[in-house]
This record gives structure tokens, C-alpha cells and sequence, in this order.
């Protein structure tokens, strides 16, 4: 027995086998001689869908971040998904607009698959299969936790065999980490354990995606590995992306916000398609033979629990991904979060097994907390500007009718002077692989808004002149602390 097998004690379960249920069953597989993931589903053998992530029919991009992670966690995951025709993104070109330009970006130097999320999760959640002490209850569904008589501490969960009316089961862990996505039932059994547990944050965002797919025809040259047409939001402007995924498809899809919806009718996708702020995406669906027709997605709104902000959480008791804090998909940010969420856990369990300390799960659902906001915070920003959509948060959110005009300004000021560095250091702090503050830095604001029309010069003027502030500091004075903390980072990109 070597020194880590020795190290492993326990029983670890995992609600749920999701991606987030896969990142975290692997870390856990490190500290614990037994984790089991209980999954309500009945798991396919292939790349297919299944009812439990009805998201996945949808496209499903991984960022840098999320990349990084995948591949440190399941070493070789993105050549698999190569080996399994996810064509790759090597020389390829991108074409990027907006409501103030286009710009290509390539030739790729990167050789990453793009593929279903079907296919994704099918080689990730083999690879987990493989891994020593994971194993797998599917068909099993948890319907409460299991604790001690004060309600301290988790001692496990109660299942039930779907299909099967009464026979409930009860099993025994020394940890409990829910990662039951979007419809998870924590904060209800918590509220049974008698817990008083705060109202999460929420975005009445009401999103709608519209999904086709498409067989590309035989010999027919690949134009773009991806094509990203931005809505103008505050015109109610649909946002298209298209990209090629396994087995000689493409994959396309509308998402506005607020509650005007993109069609699902096959014969007006095209025309929608074509109202975009850039024709690309429509000349690129034009000679494609769609498979079947387009299939929608909505989102009500998104909710971030505050899990974290809890004064008292019982031991043994731990919750990640979606079932924690939940994104609008268009930023690609769900499994990269859930990635960094696992990389925490094991530091955090790291941490504890050196040096145990009552309170580590509160105290990782703090940090997880922090992880969390800047992308919460990126993700209301943007939304808030399509009409309808409305948030209801603790606390109002900082700053955000300054960032959305100085965003808007970044925008126009990258595509003008065709900076892919500016252009993609937004979507790399976007998707967390860069910090924050790189996108206020005062030498950029003054860059940013000296190239501005006058009427929002005017207007940035006047709010520093009411701040007291110069307007290259207004983010120092405006914006949430993490800009500022992030801001003395070095930059990841
Ligand atoms: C339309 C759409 C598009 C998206 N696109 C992207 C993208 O491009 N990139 C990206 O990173 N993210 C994307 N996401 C987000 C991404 O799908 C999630 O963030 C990601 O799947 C991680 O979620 P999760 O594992 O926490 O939960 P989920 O994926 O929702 O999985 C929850 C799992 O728990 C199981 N379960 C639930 N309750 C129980 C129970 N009581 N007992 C047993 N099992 C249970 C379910 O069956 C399921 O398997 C998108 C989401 C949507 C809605």
C-alpha cells in the first residue's frame, strides 16, 4: 500500500453524476477509500442524452480555464474526444462581431475538440469509472440527508430506486457533496434540518436558446471553427453561435434574454438567423441539411444560493456547480466554475487533513463563495442590459450602469483599432482565466474613453466630477472589490 492509498479513509458520496459530480467525485477519490456517486439516471454506454441534463442537446464550449482543469483532473481527455471525430480547432479561424465590428481571429495555434456535450461527458465520465474507489449507483435517486440527532453533522443520504414506489435506502458517508444542478433540493433539507437558510440571489433573466443541428455536406470546406455574432441587447437583438461538432455536424444557436424568444419553427430559423448583426452565421447554415428542427432551451432566471454566507452548516456537508450558483449559458462559464469549485475542494481538503479545524465545510463554502462572485457579478452586468430582465439580489449589485457603458466603450475601442489582445482579454476575464481588473487598468480606461463619442465622454465625465475622481479612477471608485484585488495580479493570458 503506498503512501496516498494509506492516506484515503472513508466514504465520500457524490449527489449526482453530472460534470461537476465528476470533478468532484475524482478529487474526493484522493482523500477518500470509497466514494460513491449516486446518480438518478440510468447512465448511457455512449455519447447520448439522457433526461437528467436536458441542457445537452445545446452547444457546450469549454473555456481556457475549464480546459486546463478538465485535462489536469482526466489527463488526455481532449485527444479521446479528437479520437472520437470532435473535429479540432487547429488552424482554424473565428469570426467575432458586434454591433460596432468584426474581427477573424486565427490561425488557431490551440488543438482543441469541439464537441457535443453528450460526447464530453461520456469520455469524462468514463475516465471517472476508471478511477480506483469510484463507484457508480445509477437509477438511485437521493430524496433527504441523513444526520445526527441535533442536526449537526451529515451522516449520509437516503436514496430510493426510481421506478420503485416505497423501498428507501439509507447510506452512510463521513461526506455528503450535493451536485444536484439547477432543480437541487439542498436548501429544503437543510430548512428540514433546521436550518435558517438565507433567499438566494436572482436574475429574472428568462432566456431562450434555439438549437439546430446540422449534417455538413461531404467535401465541403470548413469556413470557421466558430462564428460569434453579439446581440445588441438593449435593442432586443438575438446573440447566433455556430461551430462544428462530431461526426461531420454543426451545431447553431440563437439566445436572447428577457422574454422575446428565438423561433423553433424550422422555416423561420433561417430568416432569424439572418436578422442577426452580422450575416455570417446564416451564410454559414445556408448549405447545410438540417437534422430535425430547432429544439429550445429557456431559463427562467439564474440563482446564486448564499451558501456561503451562512452562520452555522452542519458538518460533513459540502455543494458545488449548479446546484451552488447557477450562469447564463452564453458565456460558457457552468463547468469552468465547476472545475475551479473542485480544485478549491481539494485544496481545501488538502488544508484539512494537515490540519484539521472544526468549520472547514464553512469555510470552503466562503471561499467557494468568492470564486463564484466575479462571475455572478460579469453575468448580471451583461444580462441587465437586455429589457425585462431584472434582478433581486441582498444587496444591489456595484457599479453596473458604469461597467456597461465603459464595456460598451471597450467594445467599440477594440474593434476599431482591431485588438484581438483587447478583444480577447474580455472573454478571458469573462471566462475566468484572466483577472478582472486587466479591463480597467487606467492607462486602458483613458485609451478606452479618449477614443469615445462625446456624448459618453460627457457622461463619464460628470460621474467622476460627482465622485470626486478622476475618470480613469471611476472603477477604483465604482466597481466591486474584485477588480481591485484581481488588478494586482499578473495576468494568466
Ligand atoms: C442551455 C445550456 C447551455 C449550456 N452551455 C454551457 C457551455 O457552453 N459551457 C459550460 O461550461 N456550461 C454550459 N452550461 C452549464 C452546464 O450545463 C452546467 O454548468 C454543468 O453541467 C455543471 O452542472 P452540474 O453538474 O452542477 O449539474 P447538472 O449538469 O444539472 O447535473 C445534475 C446531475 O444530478 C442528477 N441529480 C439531480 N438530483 C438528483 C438526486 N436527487 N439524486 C440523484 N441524482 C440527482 C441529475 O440527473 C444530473 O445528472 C449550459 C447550460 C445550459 C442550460
Amino acid at each position: 500500500m503506498n503512501s496516498t492509498q494509506e492516506s484515503r479513509q472513508g466514504t465520500a458520496v457524490v449527489i449526482g453524476g453530472s460534470m461537476a459530480g465528476l470533478l468532484a467525485a475524482r478529487v474526493l477519490s484522493d482523500f477518500y477509500r470509497e466514494v460513491l456517486v449516486v446518480e438518478k439516471d440510468d447512465l448511457p454506454n455512449g455519447p447520448e442524452l439522457r433526461p437528467g441534463t436536458p441542457q445537452a442537446f445545446h452547444p457546450h464550449r469549454l473555456t481556457p480555464r475549464g480546459l486546463e482543469l478538465l485535462e489536469r483532473y482526466f489527463p488526455g481527455f481532449n485527444e479521446e474526444l479528437l479520437g472520437h471525430g470532435a473535429p479540432s480547432s487547429l488552424n482554424g479561424f473565428n469570426h467575432m462581431s458586434n454591433e460596432h465590428g468584426i474581427l477573424v481571429l486565427g490561425p488557431d495555434p490551440d488543438n482543441n475538440a469541439s464537441c457535443t456535450r453528450a460526447l464530453l461527458e461520456w469520455v469524462i465520465r468514463r475516465r471517472a469509472q476508471a478511477v480506483p474507489g469510484i463507484r457508480f449507483l445509477t437509477k438511485q435517486e437521493v430524496t433527504g440527508l441523513l444526520s445526527s440527532p441535533d442536526g449537526a453533522s451529515v451522516t449520509g443520504v437516503l436514496i430510493r430506486e426510481r421506478g420503485s414506489e416505497g423501498q428507501r435506502r439509507t447510506l452512510a458517508a463521513d461526506l455528503v457533496v450535493e451536485t444536484g444542478g439547477r432543480a437541487s433540493r439542498l436548501t429544503a433539507w437543510l430548512s428540514e434540518l433546521g436550518y435558517e437558510v438565507p433567499a438566494p440571489d436572482r436574475l429574472h433573466l428568462n432566456l431562450g436558446y434555439s438549437t439546430r443541428r446540422y449534417r455538413v455536406p461531404e467535401g465541403m470546406e470548413r469556413t470557421w471553427n466558430v462564428i460569434h455574432t453579439s446581440g445588441r441587447a438593449s435593442e432586443g437583438t438575438a446573440t447566433g453561435v455556430f461551430g462544428p461538432i462530431e461526426n461531420g455536424l454543426a451545431e447553431s444557436v440563437l439566445y436572447s434574454a428577457g422574454g422575446v424568444y428565438p423561433t423553433t419553427e424550422a422555416e423561420s430559423y433561417a430568416q432569424e438567423a439572418g436578422a442577426l448583426t452580422s450575416p455570417v452565421l446564416a451564410e454559414a447554415i445556408r448549405d447545410l441539411e438540417p437534422l430535425g428542427p430547432p429544439r429550445a432551451f429557456r431559463v427562467p432566471e439564474l440563482v446564486r444560493r448564499r451558501y456561503g454566507h451562512m452562520t452555522s452548516w452542519p458538518a460533513g456537508l459540502l455543494v458545488l456547480g449548479d446546484a451552488f450558483c447557477h450562469f447564463d449559458p452564453i458565456f460558457g462559464q457552468g463547468i469552468t466554475v465547476a472545475s475551479m469549485e473542485a480544485e478549491l475542494l481539494e485544496e481545501c481538503l488538502r488544508e484539512e487533513r494537515e490540519q484539521p479545524r472544526a468549520g472547514f465545510e464553512l469555510r470552503a463554502l466562503g471561499r467557494m463563495q468568492e470564486l463564484i462572485e466575479p462571475a455572478w457579478w460579469l453575468n448580471c452586468t451583461a444580462a441587465l442590459r437586455w429589457k425585462g430582465v431584472e434582478y433581486a439580489g441582498a444587496a444591489p449589485l456595484e457599479g453596473v450602469e458604469f461597467a456597461q457603458r465603459y464595456f460598451d466603450q471597450y467594445h467599440r475601442h477594440a474593434m476599431q483599432t482591431q485588438s484581438m489582445e483587447l478583444y480577447g482579454l474580455f472573454w478571458a476575464v469573462n471566462t475566468l482565466f484572466a483577472p478582472p481588473g486587466e479591463l480597467v487598468r487606467p492607462e486602458l480606461v483613458e485609451a478606452v474613453l479618449a477614443g469615445a463619442p462625446e456624448t459618453d465622454r460627457t457622461w463619464f465625465d460628470a460621474l467622476a466630477q460627482q465622485h470626486g475622481v478622476r475618470p480613469a479612477e471611476l472603477p477604483a471608485a465604482l466597481l466591486p472589490a474584485f477588480f481591485r484585488s484581481a488588478a494586482a495580479e499578473a495576468p494568466r493570458a
